[in-house]
């Protein structure tokens, strides 16, 4: 079961991973996780400070040398994204993950009020720009032995609420597009594709969607590290267009 996988340490030696929003929250954590389990981390993210500051945590820990790639998903071009994968297979020459981990939240509110800027600004950073930077980084992708596209869902992508507008509405698309990704890819690669919703976690989003909640009565997003392991490391070469529910109850 890939919710309670003990990973063995470096499980992700010889690998190299990119996860969008490494900055804060749960990328950030999955970044430190992914170094301290052997991966080369790169490090993709809006705010640099922030991603300066995770690089020096990496080094700290005795991780491989990250890399920094500021990149804002919300203005972000797809020349932008081909020129990465350049930059990546001639710095790095190889990409064997990528972590879709940046989103934002967008407005709480019916549909029918919904700012229209916004709804188009929240579908760019949680799924248009997830597709546009997929797809630009499948040449690299598709090379890895065991390469695997991990997406982050929620349960409102699973389950449409109201209120939940935009967001709940990129998270649907994010799941379809994994398995269309997954239908597409399973005869000919060994390309895996597949979404974690991670369920209520102590961060600053969820801060934001629930704030009269006690923040300490949520798991951290260190509490959820082993599954996001498990679905980078060969223990999981076969697992394929799934949602991978870490808080079943939530
Ligand atoms: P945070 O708000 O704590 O972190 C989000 C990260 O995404 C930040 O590093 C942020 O960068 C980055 N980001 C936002 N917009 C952009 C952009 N335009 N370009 C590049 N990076 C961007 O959120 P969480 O850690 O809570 O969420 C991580 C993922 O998990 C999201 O996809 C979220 O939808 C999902 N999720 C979270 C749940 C929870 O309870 N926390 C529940 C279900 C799903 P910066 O810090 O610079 O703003």
């Amino acid at each position: 079961d890939i919710r309670s996988f003990v990973p063995s340490s470096n499980c992700l030696d010889g690998k190299t991973i990119l996860v969008t929003g490494a900055g804060d929250g749960i990328g950030r954590v999955a970044a430190l996780t992914y170094a301290r389990y052997g991966a080369t981390v790169l490090l993709l993210g809006r705010t640099s400070s922030k991603l300066e500051y995770v690089y020096d945590e990496i080094e700290s820990l005795g991780g491989k040398q990250p890399a920094m790639l500021p990149m804002n998903l919300e203005g972000a071009t797809y020349a932008e994204m081909q020129q990465l994968e350049g930059l990546i297979n001639k710095e790095v020459g190889q990409l064997d993950g990528i972590l879709h981990n940046a989103g934002v939240l967008g407005q709480l509110t019916p549909l029918e009020m919904y700012d229209v800027d916004t709804f188009a600004q929240v579908m760019k950073v949680n799924f248009t720009a997830t597709f546009m930077l997929t797809q630009a980084l499948l040449p690299l992708l598709k090379d890895a032995d065991h390469g695997s596209v991990v997406f982050t869902s929620s349960t409102v992508g699973t389950h449409p609420r109201a209120f939940w507008g935009a967001y709940a509405l990129s998270k649907q698309a994010v799941e379809g597009m994994s398995d269309i990704f997954t239908q597409e890819t399973q005869n000919t690669t060994n390309l895996r594709f597949n979404c974690i919703n991670p369920g209520g976690i102590r961060t600053n989003m969820r801060a934001h969607a629930y704030p009269g909640e006690n923040p300490m009565s949520l798991k951290t997003p260190e509490d959820i590290m082993s599954a996001y392991v498990c679905l980078m490391s060969n223990e999981s070469i076969g697992v394929r267009g799934q949602v991978v529910e870490l808080q079943p109850k939530d």
